[in-house]
């Protein structure tokens, strides 16, 4: 058996679809469009690369980009400053600051300080609250995108083993929150965890959260699961290029059912899970209804 390959930028692309038609509408029926604030500080390049990409598709689905890049040296007061000022206007419906951030700056108290109704990342510690209590709120990007993918395969999750490999407050918590709310039977595994393998044995749907190319291997995979690979991990290649792997090994195809491949998978939908997060945020600012984009 070969597992069939979720094509995650194809659904990104329809989501981001979805969200540029209701960006119009809002513009013709409401006279307004929403806001988005990228908050870069500094000059990793990774960072640099997502938030070109970031911008890109904030442009592509008609929304206002106010994108702060800040240097190196910035401090805390004044990146609490510049938080401060994207909160109270009105026009920015949706922060994120790109993380890591400078070791002078304390990042929870950045998170902390970004309204909660505006953090379309959904790190707040209110989101996350809100996300644990099954209360409405703005969810994580990633985490978020890793359900749309997993019900492209199961119409629905109720009464799935699940498996989550990682705890961190990015991905592997919120998506076992996630899952939860959708009734699914939630494990969440990490690297203290006693005999992975059959951990992951159990599994009907498996989400590996680990930062680790390639660890998932084959025989750790039920027959016939759908598991879902949110890792970028960048390894060396042939002439001494990098390539992006994931951290299930390209064997796992021959025993899942289902395969988000990276790249190309859960990556894509990230982008498109932050614009939808923003077309929310800026609903719920006006007090209109959030567009049912299926999302
Ligand atoms: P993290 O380092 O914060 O967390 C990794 C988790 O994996 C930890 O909870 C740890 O307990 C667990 N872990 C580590 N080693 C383990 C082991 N040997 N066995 C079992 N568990 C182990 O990483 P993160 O921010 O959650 O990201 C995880 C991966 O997802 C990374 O590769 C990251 O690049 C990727 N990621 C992808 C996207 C995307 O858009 N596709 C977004 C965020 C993160």
């Amino acid at each position: 058996m070969t597992a069939s390959i979720i094509d995650g930028k194809a659904i990104a692309a329809e989501l981001r679809g979805k969200v540029t038609e209701a960006v119009h509408r809002l513009l013709r029926d409401r006279g307004f469009v929403p806001g988005i604030a990228v908050v870069l500080v500094g000059q990793n390049p990774a960072s640099e690369v997502y938030v070109r990409n970031k911008s890109k598709a904030v442009t592509e689905a008609g929304m206002r980009p106010f994108d702060r890049h800040l240097p190196e040296s910035v401090n805390e007061a004044e990146l609490l400053d510049l938080i401060a000022q994207l909160n109270a206007d009105p026009a920015v419906h949706g922060i994120l600051v790109q993380l890591p951030l400078p070791k002078q700056i304390d990042s929870q108290k950045i998170i902390a300080a970004i309204d909660p109704d505006k953090d379309i990342d959904g790190f707040h510690p209110m989101n996350a609250g809100r996300l644990a209590s099954g209360l409405p709120g703005l969810v994580p990007c990633t985490p978020l995108g890793c359900i749309i993918l997993a019900k492209k395969v199961h119409a629905s999750l109720t009464g799935l083993e699940a498996v989550v490999i990682g705890r961190s407050n990015i991905v592997g918590k919120p998506v076992a929150q996630l899952l939860l709310a959708e009734n699914a039977t939630v494990t969440v595994a990490h690297s203290k965890t006693r005999d992975l393998p059959a951990v992951c044995r159990r599994a009907d749907l498996l989400v590996a959260a680990i930062g680790r190319a390639e660890m998932v291997r084959g025989d750790w995979i039920k027959p016939g699961a759908t598991v879902i690979d949110v890792g970028i991990n960048r390894v060396a290649g042939q002439g001494g290029k990098t390539r992006i792997v994931g951290d299930v090994a390209a064997e796992v195809a021959q025993a899942a059912g289902a395969l988000t491949p990276v790249p190309g998978g859960v990556g894509p939908m990230t982008i498109a899970c932050l614009l939808a997060n923003t077309l929310r945020a800026a609903c719920m600012q006006r007090g209109l209804p959030a567009p049912n984009i299926g999302s």
